[in-house]
């Protein structure tokens, strides 16, 4: 089959790779109809996972068909329309068992490899590295599923793929991002970074009771999107003082949340000593979480912050004084993707959400690697890169 492939930073190819087989009685295998690029792939792209192997297959955004079931699989059937979260989870263990979908205890054979990195063992992820289980991604014409009997959402007919595609991740994601900061009525929500996550963050802060929202970037499409389609004030951290604006536009108090949908590459991490650290299997760290600061200085005494932008332990050295003082709340992870998607599924089938207004390029499989670049480089007004294999 054809297959997205890491080569190295900033180098993906589609390279012919052997199909995906049966290797486990609760796998299935899905045909893929539709993929996309997720902004978590841009930190493997630019080289920040340093657990990756050349030939490592991409993409944890992926739905289609079910072809072919393991023997213990009993509630799918082959030609069912599934779509597939990206955290894998056993549904068995305590965390499954608590609604705590991506903290898995089952689902990481390579546990041991991100102990020693990072002092803490991930859930699977499917793509996203070895010491993320070392699981091929989506970005590809097949992919086995584990967990198959928990891991895979039939959809309904009547629904397109652009519509349902981002269950899989971004749009949970963000709605679990408002979830984490209690909103109540009156609450001003800021949230940083406006790509697709971001986009999914502000439509669910509103959804969740938010009064007012403001968004940060810098990007201007990603701003109006926000305004346009999201409803939200916006401030380009490239022309005002983010902090300043801020205190002014909640009458000195600062936002009752803080939202980071923007992740580690905003802090400028050092890819050489990302690569040396790794080597010598010590920890990462790093002492420049822009975003991170910028939040916890800005959130109002006793207000939320929360953290769907990914970081890979490199932000361990993040000070916490005004957090205490302040009475912060915290809250972030992987997304629990199978909580929140029975729910947001029927917001989609009642017309409450149209998740496809993010996607600006459709793109055959083949041309994935000039997908990565625009999405990376946010050339061509690029904000969601949709594959069709
Ligand atoms: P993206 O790269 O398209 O968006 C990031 C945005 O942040 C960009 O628009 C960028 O201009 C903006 N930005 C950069 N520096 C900033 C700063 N200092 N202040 C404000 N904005 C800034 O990515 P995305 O797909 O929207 O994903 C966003 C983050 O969410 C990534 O870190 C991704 O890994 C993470 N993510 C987490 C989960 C999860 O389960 N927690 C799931 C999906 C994605
Ligand atoms: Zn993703």
């Amino acid at each position: 089959m054809k297959a997205v492939c890491w080569n190295g930073a900033n180098d993906m190819r589609v390279e012919t790779v052997p199909d995906p087989k049966i290797l486990n009685p609760r796998d299935a295998i899905v045909k893929i109809t539709t993929t996309a690029i997720c902004g978590s792939d841009l930190h493997i792209y630019n080289g920040y996972i340093p657990t990756m192997e050349k030939g490592d297959i991409m993409g944890h955004e992926f739905m289609g068909e079910v072809v072919e079931l393991g023997s213990a699989v009993k509630n799918l059937k082959k030609g069912d329309r599934v779509i597939v979260p990206f955290t894998i989870s056993c549904g068995h263990c305590y965390f499954c068992q608590h609604d705590f979908w991506s903290l898995c205890d089952n689902s990481n054979p390579n546990a041991w490899m991100a102990e020693k990195l990072m002092g803490y063992s991930p859930s699977g992820l499917f793509g996203y590295s070895h010491m993320m289980g070392g699981y091929a991604g989506g970005q590809a014409e097949y992919a086995r599923v584990p967990f198959a009997d928990v891991g895979l959402f039939k959809i309904p007919d009547g629904l397109t793929d652009e519509q349902v595609l981002f269950l899989t991740d971004i749009l949970p994601t963000g709605y679990m991002a408002a979830d984490n900061c209690n909103i109540q009525p009156g609450d001003i929500v800021a949230v940083w970074g406006c790509g697709p996550v971001g986009q999914f963050t502000i439509r669910s802060a509103y959804l969740l009771g938010a009064e007012r929202v403001i968004a940060i970037d810098r990007i201007p499409e990603r701003l109006s999107l926000a305004e346009k389609y999201g409803g939200a004030e916006t401030l380009n951290y490239e022309k005002v003082d983010v902090g300043e604006a801020l205190k002014e536009m909640t009458g000195g108090r600062g936002p009752d949340a803080c939202i980071d949908a923007v992740g580690m590459e905003a802090h400028g991490i050092d890819l050489d000593y990302l690569y040396d650290q790794a080597k010598q299997a010590v920890r990462l760290e790093t002492d420049r979480p822009i975003v991170l600061r910028q939040m916890m200085v800005a959130c109002r005494k006793g207000g939320h912050i929360s953290i769907p932008g990914v970081y890979v332990g490199v932000i361990d050295k993040m000070p916490m004084g005004a957090a205490m003082n302040k009475a912060l709340t915290f809250k972030m992870g992987q997304t629990h993707v199978h909580k929140y998607l029975p729910a947001l599924l029927s917001y989609i089938e009642d017309g409450k959400i149209d998740p496809s207004f993010v996607i600006t390029h459709t793109l055959p499989l083949e041309q994935a690697p000039h997908g990565y670049e625009i999405f990376n480089q946010r050339k061509d007004n690029c904000i969601k890169v949709v594959l069709k294999p």
